[in-house]
């Protein structure tokens, strides 16, 4: 497999002869304001350019969308994507949502495992924030507080589990525990709302699933676009190297790829 950094959560994924974008966001850069009652005021979402062209980007057999937040499926990425690519939504309800958009050939992950082509895709579940001071301000500003990460499986390939929007919690590490993911990617830029509420994962978060997965690699993704990620590449880096855990934790610039 092939795992490409886009920016922000966006990855471009070649599995088993087939290529996945994840949660598309493709807007320029500055194109949206802070999101409300969240760190870094002074900053726009994205605050980053794409590394390579939206129509590079696109070009794929499938697109998987974890969940409907701005920072993971937009307007540019409704724009650009063919109307007639195979997409899969987190749920029955957000692949209806999507087919509003024009989007015909949209399926949705589920629990049990869904196939695309002979790759299995499984649905997992996430907690985007603790407690109920999070879903408040999903539902304040008009969001659902409702994730969904995602496993790959192939006879030819290793398992790679895709965690989306979520902090460290018993879900991921039964995600862990079921699929046993050689390859792992967290959203790891310690997003912060109400003050220092997080809402994906930091670098404790990030050590937490290193100590449940201690064989698998680690790739940190969704660092340095959106104005509330609070995590730097650079402090990631160093508290990795601090742990000895520099060779079990990636940490891509955008653009930059690994196989494995
Ligand atoms: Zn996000």
């Amino acid at each position: 497999m092939k795992i490409t950094q886009i920016r922000n959560a966006t990855l471009i994924i070649e599995y088993a002869g087939k290529k996945f974008l994840i949660d598309p966001f493709l807007a320029d850069k500055d194109k949206y304001p802070a999101f409300p009652q969240s760190a870094n005021q002074n900053r726009t979402t994205p605050w980053v350019s794409l590394p390579i062209s939206v129509e590079e980007i696109i070009k794929v057999d499938a697109v998987i969308v974890t969940h409907l937040h701005l920072d993971h499926f937009d307007d540019a990425a409704k724009e650009a994507l063919p109307k007639n690519i195979k997409l899969f939504a987190q749920s029955k309800e957000e692949a209806e949502e999507i087919r509003k958009s024009g989007f015909q050939d949209v399926d949705y992950l589920r629990k049990d495992g869904t196939y695309f082509g002979d790759i299995k895709l499984t649905k997992t579940q996430g907690q985007h924030g603790i407690g109920d001071k999070a879903v408040k301000w999903f539902h304040d500003f008009g969001m659902s507080e409702v994730v969904s990460g995602v496993v790959f499986n192939h006879p030819s390939e290793k398992a790679l589990y895709i965690a989306g929007d979520t902090v460290w919690c018993e879900d991921v590490q039964e995600a862990i525990e079921d699929h046993k993911p050689e390859i792992i990617v967290l959203n790891a830029g310690d997003a912060q709302i109400e003050g220092d509420l997080p809402i994906i994962m930091g670098k404790k978060d990030v050590y937490e699933v290193h100590k449940a997965a201690p064989n698998a690699t680690i790739i940190a993704s969704h660092l340095e676009a959106v104005n509330h990620a609070t995590l730097s590449r650079e402090e990631l880096k160093s508290f990795l190297s601090e742990n000895d855990l520099s060779s079990n934790v990636l940490v891509p610039d955008d653009g930059e790829s690994y196989t494995f």
